[in-house]
């Protein structure tokens, strides 16, 4: 075999989210007219059925594919999301703000929210989110996409989704199999290997057919049939720092306002989603079972309702963590199968597209190169440890000691990268952000403020501009803020009138 060996077949296994999301993605990228693009599924399996929340990269995700923004929002029964909502974390009764796109703008290059911390009590300025295009208008129930122009308060905006978890497998599908995916019914019992290489020959489904290949992304949710089962890649456990370990889900009847937002509320031993569609609201409850049993879990879930439930609640089990490669020998694994972080910040799709974007930047040929299996799992080691290190800060920074569970994580020992993280903000507000930190400056500073992390000074060169001139401007900016707010329509009107879902016309 040599480096010009391609890949014929790729398989993928599973069709949840991960998996349709490699298809779509495969069927636009990878068809070289001669590969073919298999996938796997079994629908008596099914699906994990939750991840409704996004961050703005599926913007570029959708437009990769070349999907039209309103009919992905329609089919999808989507809404806008500006931010997240955290209620109950820093403190009981405190609630901030998390919002995407910038917060205020950086002054002659000094970082805004060092401005911020310069003049906050000397100027009576209220939280730094009142300088967030996106807190504004989620405050005020509005929404409007980004704007190109950099002199619009709007091109300060990020925004990303909120879409029912099948309805976005199914559109994928569709767009997948347009493009010549080939899709197969039926359970996968077990996996052909190579005697002397390792490499997975093929899938083989209960009734006997075999499903062969020469790569396969493993998409087969918390089972990680072949990277987990079949190659045996070991799962590195972050439940020390990351204890939530059960997850009760539920739908519940639409409410108004359509929030722009997900609202994410702690409660005794862990917290509670709520996640606005167009249909309906989803709802669940992440906490930890040492902490809490079932029934009480269920119980707070349910009464925290904001509108009847439309289901019985259902229990998702899961362990925080990693493999210690997500890709071992002809096996990338993508999505569940290969590590969960809780979705506090609705992460894990985008591990998924982020997955995808590095598998196809270091596609291999049949050799599987060590050289590109070998980045490829350094990169998204990377990946999956930066997004740990934010959620744990979550938990860290409170003030919370009303219950054990609350004691607990704030008294925990955090990793090193964390802990240098807030050291350094604590001192004079500086972010330590490391080259592909998924998260920037706005959001650590949202969410370190927002949990009562308050910088004792800020950096010397804020001294350096002109303390009249930056007053004038903040001024000037949180005018800006609530002017544009007030001119765009509310998140509902917006919806109704671009891009409502058919089923949705008849209530509009
Ligand atoms: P699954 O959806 O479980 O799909 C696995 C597929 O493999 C299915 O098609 C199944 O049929 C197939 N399969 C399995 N075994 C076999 C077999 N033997 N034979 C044939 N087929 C098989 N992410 C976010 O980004 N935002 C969120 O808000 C969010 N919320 C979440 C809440 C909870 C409680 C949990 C647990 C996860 C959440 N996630 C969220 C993560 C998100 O749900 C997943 O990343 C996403 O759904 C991808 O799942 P998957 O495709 O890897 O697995």
């Amino acid at each position: 075999m040599n480096a010009h060996s391609p890949i014929e077949t790729l398989v993928i296994v599973g069709g949840g989210t991960a998996g349709w999301m490699a298809a779509a993605a495969a069927s636009r990228f990878l068809d070289d007219g001669r590969r073919k693009i298999v996938l796997v599924e079994s629908e008596e399996i099914g699906t994990v059925g939750v991840g409704e929340a996004t961050i703005p990269p599926i913007l570029s995700f959708n437009a990769k594919l070349g999907i039209d923004e309103q009919d992905f929002v329609r089919a999808t029964q989507a809404t806008f999301k500006l931010g997240i909502e955290f209620v109950n974390w820093g403190g009981l009764g405190e609630s901030y703000m998390h919002p995407f796109g910038s917060i205020g703008r950086d002054f002659d290059g000094v970082a805004f929210h060092q401005i911020w911390g310069k003049f906050r009590e000397r100027a009576k300025l209220g939280p730094i989110t009142d300088f967030s295009m996106g807190c504004v208008a989620a405050a005020a129930g509005k929404f409007a996409p980004s704007s190109s122009d950099p002199r619009s308060p709007l091109s300060q905006l990020g925004y990303a989704y909120h879409f029912d978890a099948g309805l976005y497998a199914r559109f994928l599908r569709d767009y997948a199999e347009a493009g010549g995916v080939v899709r197969h019914e039926g359970k996968i019992a077990g996996a052909e290997q190579d005697a002397k290489t390792g490499f997975v020959t093929a899938v083989v489904l209960e009734d006997g057919r075999q499903i062969a290949g020469d790569l396969f992304i493993d998409c087969s949710g918390f089972r990680s049939l072949l990277l987990g089962q079949a190659l045996g890649v070991p799962y590195h456990d972050w439940s020390e720092w990351l204890p939530c370990d059960t997850a009760f889900a539920v739908p519940s009847e639409r409410t108004a306002p359509l929030l722009p937002y997900t609202r994410s509320t702690a409660h005794g031993a862990g917290w509670q989603w709520r996640i606005p569609l167009q249909h309906r609201t989803g709802n669940g409850h992440v906490y930890c079972s040492a902490f809490m049993d079932e029934d009480e879990a269920c119980r707070t879930l349910l009464s925290h309702l904001d509108g009847a439930a439309l289901a019985e609640p259902r229990k998702i089990a899961f362990t925080a963590g990693v493999r210690d490669r997500l890709w071992e020998k002809n096996v990338i694994a993508l999505g569940l199968s290969g590590g969960f972080i809780e979705p506090l910040e609705s992460t894990s799709i985008h591990l998924i597209q982020t997955g995808i974007s590095k598998l196809f930047w270091l596609f291999p040929d049949k050799r599987c190169s060590a050289v590109e299996r070998d980045e490829y799992n350094r990169m998204m080691r990377e990946q999956f440890a930066y997004i740990r290190d934010f959620i744990v800060l979550h938990y860290k920074a409170t003030a919370r000691d009303d219950t054990p569970f609350w004691r607990m994580v704030r008294d925990m020992a955090i990793p090193d990268s964390l802990a240098r993280k807030i050291d350094l903000f604590r001192e004079k507000g500086r972010i330590l952000r490391y080259d592909h930190d998924l998260f920037d400056i706005p959001s650590w500073v949202a969410v370190m403020l927002g949990q009562n992390i308050i910088p004792d000074g800020y950096d010397a060169v804020a001294d350096a501009l002109d303390d009249e001139r930056v007053l004038a401007a903040l001024r000037t900016l949180s005018g800006n803020y609530a002017e544009q707010a007030q001119r765009m329509p509310s998140h509902a009107e917006y919806i109704a009138r671009f891009c409502l879902a058919p089923a949705m016309e008849a209530h509009a």
